[in-house]
């Protein structure tokens, strides 16, 4: 029998514990030790989908789940040629956890609970042998003339190993990576949050908290459109529309130091031409009828529809008919590029991903194992994949975890 290997990851997170309890399980002689510098084990599995761990999404088209990564799709998408969300399903299935899908395509554990998952990992981490060193950081590592890592610890212990895997996961300060990119070269992009509600501090919707609509969304100067509901908050903005926006934007908005001007489309799609045509009917089908009621769209709750009109300096009294070409244009200009000033960002129930992280180019995606050095691997967050929200982060977690896992089993067990 061939002498054990050891392999040792970094972070006990999900992609730590996913990747740990693979391989432990596809190697046949293989010691897999799990460091962690904090106390706690899986503390973002925990409180994660507000406590009730939004593991996946219902999405079984792998090219469909990669267009949901900011950063990382084209990347991901061979991940997912690998283990993808029909895999994670189940991953969990096999392992007594049934995953329940909301109607929006988030799926759960149908506990509800984010502790099912990390009983689960817990109790199979248990079962295959698994060491967790808590209060352990890795500070740094070389390596010996025949491959072997030679760890060093926070506690001022080392460490060999045959197999490194970082899984350290993300973090907006860019010191947080200095350990990885001063000992094995590899580049990381400036670490940026994503996934945030934007802060309007003078917003004409002060009062309208609460207030929902679909609209469509566009950062003057930035390439992108985004369509969904968007939330009036005490802040500012915020709904899908906004997180999928500051994701997509997270480092032009970043660079811009969160101070841009967000233009609000509440035209539902029609063209300005066709919008003109609806306020010119109205202006005789309604003509008894004042502004206040709203008969441009069913959408615009009515006292959003009230606040609207105030802005375009129209008064809610007046009645169709008495309309002026002018204020309908106004109007529809207006409706369809509503200016608001944003001035900061704020975080979104406690809960942002990393974007940036190690360079995709300098991994191997179909292994995770980095381009640079021979056994060191990478898995989650802490390269520079992130999702939008939904399940997408937990999946390129477990999709990255599993590859690299495969892949130390397989190398472990033919050497
Ligand atoms: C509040 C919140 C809610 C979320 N909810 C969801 C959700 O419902 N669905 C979803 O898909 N995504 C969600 N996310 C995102 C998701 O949690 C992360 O993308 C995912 O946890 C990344 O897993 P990871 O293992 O790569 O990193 P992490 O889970 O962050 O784990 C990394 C671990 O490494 C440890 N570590 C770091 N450096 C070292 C070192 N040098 N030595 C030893 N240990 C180290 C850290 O302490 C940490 O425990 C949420 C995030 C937050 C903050």
């Amino acid at each position: 029998m061939s002498e054990k290997k050891r392999l040792v990851i970094v972070g006990g997170g999900a992609a730590g514990f996913f990747s740990a309890i693979n391989a432990a399980q596809l190697a046949n002689n293989l010691e897999v030790i799990i460091l962690e510098k904090t106390h706690k084990l899986l503390s973002k599995v925990r409180i994660s989908g507000g406590g009730r761990c939004n593991v996946t999404h219902q999405c079984f088209d792998n090219k469909l789940l990669a267009a949901n990564y900011p950063r990382g799709n084209k990347e991901l998408l061979s991940c997912f040629h690998q283990f993808n969300a029909a895999d994670t399903i189940e991953w969990f299935s096999q392992h007594k956890i049934k995953l329940k899908a909301e109607s929006d395509g988030r799926m759960f554990p149908d506990t509800d609970s984010s502790e099912t998952i990390i009983n689960c990992f817990l109790n199979e981490a248990n079962k295959s042998g698994i060491t967790i060193k808590t209060g352990v950081a890795l500070t740094g590592y070389s390596q010996t003339e025949d491959g072997q890592f030679i760890l060093h610890l926070s506690d001022k212990t080392t460490l060999h190993a045959t197999f490194l895997l970082i899984a350290s996961g993300g973090h907006p300060a860019a010191s947080a990576y200095s350990w990885i990119s001063n000992v094995s070269n590899h580049t990381i992009l400036n670490p940026t949050p994503s996934l945030f509600t934007f802060n309007i501090p003078n917003s004409p919707f002060k009062g309208l908290e609460g207030v929902a609509v679909e609209v469509t969304l566009t950062l003057p100067g930035y390439n992108r459109t985004e369509k969904g509901p968007l939330l009036i908050t005490h802040w500012g903005l915020s709904g899908p529309v906004v997180l999928r926006m500051s994701a997509w934007a997270a480092e032009w908005l970043g660079k811009k130091n969160y101070l841009t001007e967000v233009s609000i489309n509440f035209l539902q799609g029609l063209n300005h031409a066709k919008a003109l045509e609806i306020f010119t009917e109205n202006k005789n089908t309604y003509a008894k009828l004042s502004l206040a009621t709203n008969k441009f769209s069913t959408n615009i709750p009515n006292r959003l529809w009230e606040r609207l009109l105030e802005c375009a300096n129209i008064d809610k009294q007046l009645q169709y008919a008495q309309l002026s070409k002018k204020q309908i244009n106004t109007l529809v200009n207006l409706l369809a590029d509503f200016r608001v000033a944003m001035n900061g960002k704020t975080t979104f129930k406690e809960e942002f991903v990393t974007c940036g992280g190690v360079h995709l180019a300098e991994i191997n995606m179909k292994t995770m194992e980095s381009k640079k050095i021979y056994n060191l691997f990478f898995a989650g967050e802490v390269i520079n994949v992130d999702g939008i929200t939904g399940g997408f982060n937990f999946q390129a977690a477990w999709s990255t975890a599993m590859i690299a896992a495969r892949n130390i089993a397989s190398r472990c067990n033919n050497s």
